[in-house]
């Protein structure tokens, strides 16, 4: 697990705007937002990804998370949120220490202050290619190659 600036930040080393702390999680606001209210919510155990956490960070970061979002939305007022996890380099992490992104949204606002800005583009799920992948996933998840 190489250092990262959240290590140093969960030492104290290196301030935040603390919003939220526990034995297991941290929570701050993010130093550069895309939107007003935009939160990191960390786990303190070092894990790059999210499948590297533990059952119990996950467990902790789960527990808080719902009363962190009311909290940010009660104090901005925005009308809506998303919640963001990246993980890899390729899916736009560029702080290699697990983090969960609240972004309020704020669809009135200009670009740049609004929040995350989504490109979905659907494709459509083949019937017998989807019922494959599923078991294959699901064979993954129960002969023990997704344990930790
Ligand atoms: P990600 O692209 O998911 O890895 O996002 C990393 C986030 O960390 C970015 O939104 C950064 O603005 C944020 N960030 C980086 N350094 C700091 C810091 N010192 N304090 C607060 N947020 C930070």
């Amino acid at each position: 697990m190489p250092e990262t600036i959240f290590s140093a930040i969960i030492r104290g080393e290196i301030p935040c705007h603390r919003v939220y702390e526990d034995d297991r999680v941290l929570a701050f606001l993010d130093i550069n937002p895309l939107s007003e209210g935009h939160t990191l919510v960390i786990p303190k155990e070092p894990a790059v990804t999210f499948d590297e956490l533990s059952e119990e960070s996950a467990a902790a970061l789960g527990r808080v998370l719902p009363r962190l979002c009311r909290a940010v939305v009660r104090a901005t007022g925005a009308p809506a949120y998303n919640l963001l996890q990246n993980n890899g380099a390729g899916a736009h992490q560029a702080v290699m220490h697990v983090h969960v992104h609240i972004i309020p949204r704020y669809p009135d606002r200009p670009e740049g202050r609004a929040g995350l800005g989504l490109v979905w583009r659907p494709g459509a799920l083949d019937a017998q290619a989807g019922a494959a992948l599923a078991g294959r996933i699901a064979a993954a998840f129960s002969d023990g190659a997704a344990q930790a």
